[in-house]
């Protein structure tokens, strides 16, 4: 096979192997119903709870706080939908910042139809929102902030304590989007004053398919899904047991590996490789940034060109612009960092994981400033 260096991480990342271990018992001889009495059942059962207890402990939660669900999508849905429909004879107010994931905006549009009002924070250059703008928007009506905890597209963090302190201080409940955080930099819901958190694991090294909502003790949101009365009522449907396995399993590995000191460096190296390009600009937060996430704008580029010019060096990697409906449309997550119109077309992501080598780094500094070279030569030509 020709050279493949996967620098996509953030989109998906290749399981782990303790994770890709867990699942095998569950995929194999106990492959029992978790709801079941006898012995593989149980066994799936135990394995269910074992995962629960260990992803809470991870994240600062009790395991009565965590709900398996399939992905960070349904897990953002789930929280934001039951909020508003909790909350509303308190108010239809929400407050979110212009750069989350679909998962959230579209949830959020849905319920503008609905008669809520939503109020998008902007952000700065690096995409952090003001604080004070945040404080200076709630109101008596307001029921929620959901603010994500790590931006997927630039890798800027987001000052979640500091939002969390906002939102008790005010009496407003706090969901946040760290499908980009959690196993990645340190989150605990009950030091940063999170009410409901939503995560992922195929983006820290577990299956696809199996999300985790967090919702504090207390918050009985209503069902998801109607049926069997898995998931303690909230999320009927038997359990994608291995899959759960594999999440606990790599998160546990995740975390032995923080802080990610050799991510950090692979993506500095990164950073100054790829800044020497004439006509390169980091996009997102330089100090406080995720580990794995690299994102730059070339001027005079089109992104899809340079995906598919790097997919012939093997390079896989991902821009902020999205094809949607056979027209490429640049990020929301550039525009609101106030990257012109032109240029937010020509966006670059790489995003690593512990998996990245030095080599493999210093393989796309050494390739890339030809194709950036060659795409503005064949840009001017026609
Ligand atoms: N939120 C963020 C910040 C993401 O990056 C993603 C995936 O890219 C999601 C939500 C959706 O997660 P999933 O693919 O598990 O539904």
């Amino acid at each position: 096979m020709n050279r493949l260096v996967y620098l996509d991480n953030a989109a998906t990342t290749k399981m782990s192997k303790p994770a890709y271990d867990a699942m095998l018992p569950f995929l194999g001889d106990w492959f029992g119903n978790p709801s079941s009495v006898y012995s593989i059942g149980r066994g799936a059962k135990k394995a269910v709870e074992n995962a629960r207890d260990r992803i809470a402990g991870a994240i600062g939660a009790l395991p009565e706080e965590i709900f398996f669900v399939s992905g960070g999508t349904e897990s953002d849905n789930w929280a934001i939908k039951s909020v508003a429909q909790m909350m509303k004879s308190k108010g239809r107010h929400i407050i979110t910042s212009a750069i989350e994931h679909p998962a959230v905006l579209n949830t959020l549009k849905h319920l503008e139809k609905e008669g809520y009002d939503v109020t998008y924070l902007g952000v700065d250059k690096y995409g952090q929102i003001q604080l004070s703008e945040l404080q200076g928007k709630i109101h008596s009506g307001t029921i929620l902030i959901t603010i994500m905890a790590a931006n997927n597209e630039i890798g800027t963090v987001l000052p979640i304590s500091e939002i969390g302190k906002i939102a008790q201080d005010n009496g407003v409940l706090f969901h946040t989007d760290a499908v980009q955080a959690v196993g990645h930099i340190p989150v605990n819901v009950r030091e940063m004053g999170i009410d409901l958190l939503s995560f992922s694991g195929h983006k820290l090294g577990g299956a696809k398919g199996v999300g985790v909502l967090f919702t504090k003790k207390g918050l009985e949101l209503p069902p998801l899904l109607h049926g069997g009365g898995q998931e303690r009522g909230g999320r009927s449907g038997t359990e994608n047991v291995a899959g759960i396995a594999s999440v606990a399993a790599a998160l546990d590995d995740k975390l032995l590996q923080l802080p990610s000191r050799s991510v950090t460096q692979m993506r500095d190296r990164l950073i100054n490789g790829l800044l020497a390009i004439p006509g390169s600009r980091l996009t997102g937060d330089p100090v406080n940034r995720l580990p794995g996430i690299a994102s730059f704008i070339f001027e005079d580029i089109e992104g899809e060109a340079l995906l598919l010019m790097l997919d012939q060096c093997g390079i896989c990697a991902s821009s902020g612009s999205a094809c949607s409906s056979g027209s490429v449309k640049p990020s929301h997550v550039l525009l609101a960092i106030g990257m012109p119109y032109e240029a937010a077309y020509g966006s670059l992501r790489l995003s690593l994981s512990e998996g990245n080598t030095d080599d493999e780094i210093g393989y796309v500094i050494e390739k890339l400033p030809g194709i950036i070279e060659t795409l503005r030569y064949m840009s001017s030509d026609e």
